[in-house]
């Protein structure tokens, strides 16, 4: 059954409620390699989100309730997570502009939209110890499963696989984009916050599509 916008704001509130109970765990990992704050970066943004989301709720486009989650997370989070991820909602909501319920297809356009955003904005490469380490093999596990005829709960679940190899991957490199970089080599051994905070998100996404038949 194709996602409704039900669906989407269900999805949603799966994630506030998400990285509200991953903030200490998301900011215990940021204070090894950063300034410890992506728990409570992740969630103040996304708890403003949950102000919104009646709001949000009652629009039919489901573009245009990404593009809000977007601008939310950019005007209120500070640090590089809240205009990256802020991006990445922007540009999903953008490519998915006019639609009101979602097919398997849409979720990879706009998984490639907001993967494309985060990479323009941060120029991070894979391997560079950031979020795209688990986005980029997240989104390419996911074109692979749907190409392969599965359902969006069945590829969401491969990406959700992917991303967190590709958190896991993290650990051994040294980071050589945003605030880990300063540290050179000591960045070595510790998991990238914003990998894991991304991997979180797929995961939840894999979750509801399943407890929704997606
Ligand atoms: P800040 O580093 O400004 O304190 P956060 O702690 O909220 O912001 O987020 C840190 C996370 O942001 C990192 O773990 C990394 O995954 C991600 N990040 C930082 N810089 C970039 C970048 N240029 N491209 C992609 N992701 C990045
Ligand atoms: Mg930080």
């Amino acid at each position: 059954m194709p996602a409704t916008v039900g669906d989407v704001v269900k999805c949603l509130s799966k994630m506030i409620d998400v990285l509200h109970e991953n903030k200490e765990y998301l900011t215990e990992l940021d204070s090894a390699i950063g300034d410890a704050d992506h728990g409570i970066n992740m969630d103040r943004g996304f708890q403003a989100i949950a102000k919104k989301l009646p709001e949000l709720g009652n629009m039919t486009d489901v573009g245009a309730i990404l593009k809000a989650c977007g601008m939310t997370l950019i005007t209120t989070v500070g640090g590089a997570s809240g205009p990256l991820y802020g991006t990445a909602f922007l540009q999903a909501g953008t490519a998915l502009v006019g639609k009101q319920e979602l097919e398997p297809g849409d979720l990879l356009v706009a998984g490639e939209a907001a993967l494309k955003g985060v990479v323009m904005r941060g120029k991070a490469n894979l391997g560079d110890k950031t979020m795209v380490d688990a986005l980029t093999p997240a989104i390419a596990a996911l074109k692979e499963a749907l190409a392969a005829g599965a359902n969006a709960a069945e590829a969401l679940e491969k990406a959700s696989i992917a991303a967190e190899t590709g958190m896991k991957e993290t650990i051994p490199i040294q980071a050589r984009k945003g605030r880990a970089s300063y540290l050179g080599e000591r960045s070595i051994g510790h998991q990238d916050p914003g990998a894991t905070s991304s991997f979180l998100l797929i995961r939840t996404m894999a979750e509801i599509a399943h407890d929704t038949g997606f």
